[in-house]
Order: structure tokens, then C-alpha cells, then sequence
């Protein structure tokens, strides 16, 4: 991989509110990412899915919710660098979170396993240049699946569908 991570950032303004953009990890540097509203909404949201809130997971949630990006666990690991956590801990709390329904995984098509925690069904787009990610909330596809489902006689529970192309600022 020729990127650095902080390459593979894209923004998915998902869930509106206390969302902040998050500077690229420095090496040895702490990210003072986590505001403790959001530290007491990951608590509640915990609780409503029946997960035990633990410092670990309100942590990982918060950094997911205050990045308004798509990451990789690694860049939440940097993130929570120095906050003492296991990295195969943040590993298996990701994928608890995934299960649940609080992250969703996302595969952009180039192999790097990234997660974002917005709200309601939607894509994304990432440009092929600088690797920059947008949030699609358009999605027409739901409208096929009825006739897929009768088709085929089916019942849909999902699709998934990336977008690659250039950025604004990369297709001038
Ligand atoms: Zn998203
Ligand atoms: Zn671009
Ligand atoms: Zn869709």
C-alpha cells in the first residue's frame, strides 16, 4: 500500500450533530477526540443494544461518531493511542459493534476494511486519485427490489453498491 492512512480518510457526514473532522495521526500524538457528550451517548446507545458499556467501547463508538469519516480500525486504534487499550480488544469491539448495527463495515473495492457510524441507509463514493470518501444518501436501488423480489421471489434484506470516480478537486 503506498498510502498512508491519513491518505485513505473520506468524509461521511452521517450523523448530524457534534461531528468534527479528525486530524491525521501523527505518530506518539494523542487526538483529543473525545468530547464527554458523546462519551455519555455511546453509554445510552450501549445500553439500548444490551451491550455492556465498558471504557473500550464507549471510547471506540465516541471516535467513530466524532471522525465524520469512514476508519479503518487501525486509524481507531491510533486515535485511542495512549488510552491504554489492547489492539485486538478495539479489533473485537469493532466487530461486536458490526454485528449489532452500531458500524457499518464498509468494502470501497480497494481492500481496505473501513467503518463508518452513520444513521439510515445510504452508499458511498471514494475518487480514485486522492482517495477521499463521500456520503451518498441518494439511493434508487430500493426501488428495483420490489421487482427483483418478484422476480425471483426473493425477500431482499440488503444491497450493497460502491461508487468510485474523481473528487471535485481531482477531475479538474
Ligand atoms: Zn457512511
Ligand atoms: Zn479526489
Ligand atoms: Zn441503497
Amino acid at each position: 500500500m503506498g498510502q498512508s492512512p491519513a491518505d485513505r480518510l473520506g468524509y461521511c457526514g452521517g450523523r448530524a450533530g457534534d461531528r468534527m473532522s479528525l486530524p491525521p495521526a501523527a505518530a506518539g500524538s494523542t487526538i483529543p477526540v473525545m468530547a464527554t457528550a458523546s462519551h455519555s451517548d455511546a453509554h445510552r446507545r450501549l445500553q439500548e443494544h444490551g451491550l455492556r458499556s465498558t471504557r473500550c467501547r464507549r471510547a471506540v463508538l465516541a471516535v467513530i461518531d466524532a471522525a465524520a469519516e469512514p476508519m479503518t480500525v487501525e486509524q481507531i486504534a491510533d486515535a485511542l493511542a495512549g488510552e491504554g487499550f489492547d489492539l485486538s480488544t478495539i479489533y473485537r469491539n469493532v466487530e461486536t459493534f458490526e454485528r449489532h448495527g452500531l458500524l457499518n463495515r464498509l468494502d470501497m473495492g480497494d481492500d481496505v476494511r473501513r467503518y463508518c457510524g452513520c444513521d439510515g441507509h445510504h452508499h458511498h463514493i471514494r475518487c480514485l486519485r486522492c482517495g477521499r470518501i463521500d456520503k451518498v444518501d441518494v439511493c434508487l436501488i430500493e426501488q428495483m427490489e420490489g421487482a427483483i423480489e418478484q422476480e425471483l421471489g426473493y425477500k431482499i434484506v440488503n444491497h450493497a453498491l460502491v461508487f468510485t470516480g474523481l473528487c471535485r478537486k481531482c477531475r479538474r
